[in-house]
């Protein structure tokens, strides 16, 4: 390197190139020396460096330029345009002012070229002939103002670039008081881009807020002047009914008290604001809603605590407002069910699941009523679980009425298990649904065991078919039924029962199952057993030494009738009736022993119907001096049947009608033929048999008691044999009557009937 930037001899230099010169002239080389511009003067067309002061070779790195032209000295000044600019003041003789001029100088021997900024003039020199023959370089680094300034412009460009690209709104406004200091206005310096459709303010810039918005409520300055005054920042909310706008607004003074100057960051909330409103309304709306209908609801958040309770929770429980929330309401509930009730929430609202708890809760007077509590988890439009939502409804008189249910029902129950009588429930199809003791010991069976019965499984299967039949009928007709039937116990023992069966129907009067009333009859049916024996063998040994006494009747009777005894014939012959009755009576009860035990024979055959009744009517006549036999037949049919079975019907008809009619004198006996079949009826005109007697009489041993009655003979078995005989050839035997004035009984069979 050339000894350019050599330590600098200039002040030396100065002093020495000076040293003739006047005083005037020393301080004037004092001034240029140390004054804090840079001064330096230029001479001839090369621009020849004659003097720099101290601050010039600051300037230029204190190097070594004296006697040297402006481009040897500082050749990085070349094209900068500096040596154009000199040549012209040389040339014009006009001074050239420079401002803020960028010019790069390297400072040392080592470094780069460094911007500088310099605000200069170049002043030409003259001679005494007044000739430019210098320039005077004069002028101030400003480097430093410069880049302070560009530091700063910089900045705020950062700034406005920051405040432009957030989405708030952004303004500087300065206010403006009156003379009382009042804040009246505001104008607004700056504003950000977002400004305007954030506020609906168009160029608001350089404009005063009331210039843009004459009604502007005075509350807006209150509170900037507030800001502006005192220096404390403020964040709130509010409103502008000239804007129609709602603003959430963080304003902060800038600058410094006396600027009155505020910065403020805002957001337009009106949207939100208008959402909100609707939410309040809606909820208002709700929480209207729900106070107004006539049970409790509740709302839990996330956690189980209770946010919400309506009006009826107050109005019904002890708790006082808002006293309910979070977990209060458990204070209502009874003690002995609150950690029940507490789980239960807590696994719902772990769980996401709906649950129903029932308990007691404490009233207005104190008093603990049974409620149920209903919730169901709620969820956002996203599916998150937001909390329950429920409802509590008054269950009291239904609990109360449970509970007397359930202590009649163990009564009941304990009354049914200790009944005399076995009762059970079966549904329709027979299975078992309910036995009492009773019924599982008559059946003999544990009582568990008739969970997996059926009453088919227990019945005997000779009375199957027959109890199936009446159980169909009894639900199709709606009625009770009576059945004795035996059972098949596991002991391998038959048990006979007596069933009374009724169906038990819904409030719609729909058949829903059977119950049977059952008492076991065994003992009954034994002596019944044994009773009919005895009457078949009583009955038939007495036949043969009946039937004797009636031969030797009438074998005396002839006798005696022969040799003219008449008195002694006719009471042979009066004998002789008496022993025909008991015959009839030992037939009946031969019958009867015969019927039960499925042993009455029918000899069927074709013969002529009127014929009989004829042939029993003569019979009958013969028998009788009191009533007078009359007849109404109508065309004779041949019918196929048993003969003198339907002789022993007809007869006992006969009979019947003359001796219940003792003071009348006639009896009518009739025949019809109706369609397929020919109808027999005798009519007599006495006793009669009272309404609700008159379906019985065909039972066995039914006898109509009355004070008359009680004084005919008989054992009530002839119309039950006839009943069973008419059944059997496929007839049908019923009897009209009025009590007191006559009887009417009849029976039709089948003219063609296909023979067994
Ligand atoms: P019995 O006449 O032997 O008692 P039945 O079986 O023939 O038995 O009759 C049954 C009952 O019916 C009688 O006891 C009587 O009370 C009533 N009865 C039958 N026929 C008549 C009738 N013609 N008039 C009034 N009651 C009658």
């Amino acid at each position: 390197m050339p000894n350019q930037f050599k330590k600098s001899q200039t002040q030396t230099s100065i002093s020495s190139t000076y040293t003739s010169s006047s005083k005037n002239e020393i301080d004037f080389i004092g001034v240029f020396e140390q004054a804090p511009a840079f001064m330096a003067t230029l001479r001839g067309k090369n621009h020849v460096f004659e003097l720099a002061n101290k601050a010039y070779f600051q300037l230029v790195g204190h190097r070594d330029i004296i006697g040297k032209p402006v481009l040897e000295a500082l050749p990085e000044v070349e094209n900068q345009g500096f040596t154009e600019f000199l040549d012209d003041v040389l040339k014009t003789g006009k001074p050239y002012i420079g401002t803020e001029v960028e010019i790069f100088l390297q400072k040392t021997s080592t470094s780069q070229p460094e911007k500088t900024y310099v605000n200069f003039i170049y002043q030409p020199l003259r001679n005494e002939s007044d000739e430019i023959n210098g320039i005077l370089v004069h002028g101030i680094d400003v480097t430093e103002q410069v880049l302070a300034r560009e530091k700063i412009k910089e900045s705020e460009e950062e700034y406005r670039i920051l405040f432009n690209s957030i989405d708030q709104g952004f303004c500087i406004i300065e206010m403006i008081f009156d003379k009382k200091n009042k804040p009246v206005d505001y104008k607004f310096l700056e504003v950000n881009k977002v400004f305007e459709e954030q506020t609906g303010l168009v160029n608001p810039t350089g404009k005063t807020a009331l210039e843009l918005l004459p009604n502007l409520e005075s509350h807006w300055f209150e509170t900037y002047g507030q800001v502006a005054l005192t220096g404390k920042p403020l964040r709130f909310m509010n409103g502008s009914d000239v804007m129609k706008r709602w603003f959430d607004v963080f304003a902060t003074q800038v600058g410094g008290k006396k600027s009155r100057k505020v910065a403020l960051l805002f957001r337009d909330i009106t949207a939100q604001r208008a959402r909100e409103k609707e939410l309040i309304e809606s909820e208002e709306y709700f929480r209207q809603m729900a106070d107004t209908v006539p049970i409790v609801i509740w709302i839990t958040d996330v956690i189980g605590n209770c946010t919400y309770m309506n009006k009826q929770w107050y109005e019904h429980t002890c708790q006082k407002k808002k006293a309910a929330l979070k977990s209060g309401w458990l204070d209502a509930t009874h003690p002995d069910d609150v950690l029940h009730v507490k789980k239960t929430f807590q696994t719902a609202t772990k769980n996401h699941k709906p649950f129903s708890v029932e308990y007691r809760l404490q009233a207005k007077d104190g008093s603990y009523r049974w409620v149920i509590d209903s919730g169901s988890p709620k969820f956002d439009n996203d599916g998150n679980f937001e909390g329950l939502i429920g409802t509590v409804i008054d269950i009291h008189a239904r609990k109360l009425t449970e509970e007397a249910l359930q202590k009649n029902e163990l009564h009941l129950h304990a009354m049914i298990n200790q009944a005399m009588v076995g009762i059970a429930q079966a549904d329709l199809n027979g299975k078992y649904t309910f036995v009492n003791d009773r019924y599982a010991e008559i059946v003999g069976r544990d009582k568990a065991e008739f969970l997996n019965l059926n009453k088919r499984d227990i019945a005997h299967r000779d009375d199957l078919q027959h109890n199936l039949e009446l159980i169909k009928k009894s639900i199709e007709d709606g009625t009770d039924f009576v059945i004795e039937k035996c059972h098949v116990r596991p002991d391998k023992k038959d048990v006979w029962v007596s069933n009374h069966v009724s169906l038990i129907r819904d409030r719609f009067g729909k058949s829903q199952s059977m119950l049977v009333v059952s008492v076991d009859i065994t003992d009954r049916k034994n002596l019944e057993e044994q009773k009919d024996n005895f009457l078949g063998i009583a009955s038939h040994e007495l036949k043969t030494p009946v039937t004797s006494i009636k031969a030797y009747c009438q074998v005396l009777e002839m006798m005696f009738r022969k040799r003219g005894d008449i008195k002694a014939a006719d009471q042979l012959k009066k004998m002789d009736l008496q022993v025909d009755k008991l015959t009839y009576l030992i037939g009946d009860l031969l019958d009867v022993t015969k019927i039960q035990a499925g042993k009455l024979q029918l000899v069927e055959e074709y013969f002529d119907f009127n014929e009989l009744v004829n042939e029993v009517s003569e019979e009958i006549q013969r028998t009788t001096d009191t009533h007078k036999i009359i007849k109404k037949l109508s065309i004779s049919k041949s019918i196929f049947c048993d003969r003198e079975r339907t002789a022993q019907v007809i007869t006992n008809f006969m009979t019947n009608a003359i001796k219940y009619s003792p003071e009348a004198d006639k009896i009518i006996v009739s025949t019809k033929v109706k369609k397929s079949e020919v109808i027999l009826s005798v009519q007599d005109f006495g006793v009669g048999i009272p309404k609700g007697k008159q379906d019985k009489v065909f039972l066995q041993f039914f006898r109509v008691s009355g004070s008359k009655q009680d004084t005919f003979p008989g054992l009530g078995l002839g119309l039950f044999i006839s009943s069973d005989i008419i059944k059997r050839e496929g007839g049908k035997i019923w009897v009209e009557s009025d009590e007191g004035k006559g009887s009417t009984f009849y029976f039709s069979l089948p003219i063609k009937k296909i023979p067994n």
